[in-house]
């Protein structure tokens, strides 16, 4: 079967939910297309901006940071090593070579080293399932080293399926304040918080998987082995019943979902929150204390008892200052 864009090339992927079937050439300017529409649609970064990557070392991430390489817009990874045994290993070694063979920056930040346990320990003494305490840390290290070294915009590799998932999520619960805040780009509503772009939300896991393939990219195939956590993998997999049943479904259903959400109001319920500085770090919260020092605080405690009290019982509030220790320019 020929390409049903260039007509001269063989066929490398079926795209049903938008009937057709692409060359790896005629498939490669798609996903570039795509990604190029949600950058300048959400007006999420100018080519004269520095971008951080959140990098896994997973397809997604890695897609996203050799697509908007490609492109030509400047970006620098930032991996966060969670301490998950032989998975955070391989993810973090995975993301050194890429950034090595690619001649491009990484941070590496180190839970054990800032924290002095992984995602797990942080989960057990906080009474938290692991990926709520892996998304609070990540989400607070993003920002923090994003500002701290001058980044105006953080973007992650969150695609249509996990976008759609999550909003599946979100209507199932009817979490309203998290239906306001779903946007594939978030804007910079303190001045402590850099804005949070999701340039691949335009393209679905099997299309990035297939673009990392056909990249040739070298990433970590194993899923997280906490993800059996993850509420979001049932409603993938319902999803993806229902748009073979019936394709474009759930792209209808997030892209539309974006569409209407001014209609429904959900953006002013978003502006209205009025945020504070923690008490203990200074980030923005709408608590006394963020999310993230909550979090950490049963860590720091079981640290002081062992240490006997080194650190006077306070949990390192001080990312920033840890960073220099944990920069690797790998270029
Ligand atoms: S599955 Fe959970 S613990 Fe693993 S990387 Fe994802 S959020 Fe973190
Ligand atoms: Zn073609
Ligand atoms: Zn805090």
């Amino acid at each position: 079967m020929r390409c049903k864009r260039c007509h001269a090339a063989p066929v490398a992927i079926k795209l049903p939910r938008h009937h057709t079937a692409l060359c790896a050439a005629c498939f490669d300017r798609y996903v570039v297309d795509q990604v190029e529409r949600a950058i300048k649609h959400y007006r999420m970064f100018r080519r004269d901006e520095p971008v951080l990557v959140a990098v896994s070392g997973g397809k997604d991430s890695l897609g996203l940071w050799d697509l908007l390489q490609r492109m030509g817009y400047q970006t620098t990874g930032v991996h966060v090593q969670q301490g998950i045994g032989g998975y955070s290993g391989a993810s973090e070694a995975k993301t050194r070579a890429f950034a090595e063979a690619k001649g491009l920056p990484l941070i590496v930040y180190d839970l054990n080293k800032e924290y002095g346990g992984g995602v797990t320990a942080i989960a057990e003494t906080s009474r938290r399932s692991a990926c709520s305490a892996c998304g609070t840390v990540k989400r607070y290290a993003f920002n923090k080293i994003g500002r701290e070294l001058g980044f105006p915009v953080v973007a992650t590799g969150h695609n249509l399926d996990d976008e759609a998932a999550r909003l599946l999520g979100n209507l199932l619960r009817w979490q309203v304040d998290y239906l306001a805040k779903q946007s594939p780009a978030l804007p910079a509503s303190h001045a402590k918080l850099i804005r949070k772009v999701k340039p691949l939300f335009r393209l679905t896991e099997q299309e990035v998987a297939a673009y990392a393939v056909l990249r040739k990219i070298d990433y970590v195939i194993d899923e997280c082995p906490m993800s059996h956590d993850a509420n979001s993998l049932q409603y993938k997999a319902a999803l993806n019943q229902l748009e073979h049943q019936s394709p474009g479904t759930k792209q209808f259903f997030y892209l539309e979902f974006l569409r209407r959400q001014p209609i429904v109001g959900a953006e002013s319920t978003a502006e209205a929150v009025v945020l504070n500085e923690c008490a203990r770090c200074g980030e923005p919260t709408t608590g006394e204390l963020c999310g993230h020092c909550r979090l950490i605080a049963p860590l720091a405690q079981t640290h002081q008892t062992e240490s006997g009290g080194r650190n006077n019982g306070r949990a390192d509030p001080s990312i920033v200052s840890n960073i220099p220790m944990s920069v690797d320019w790998t270029a």
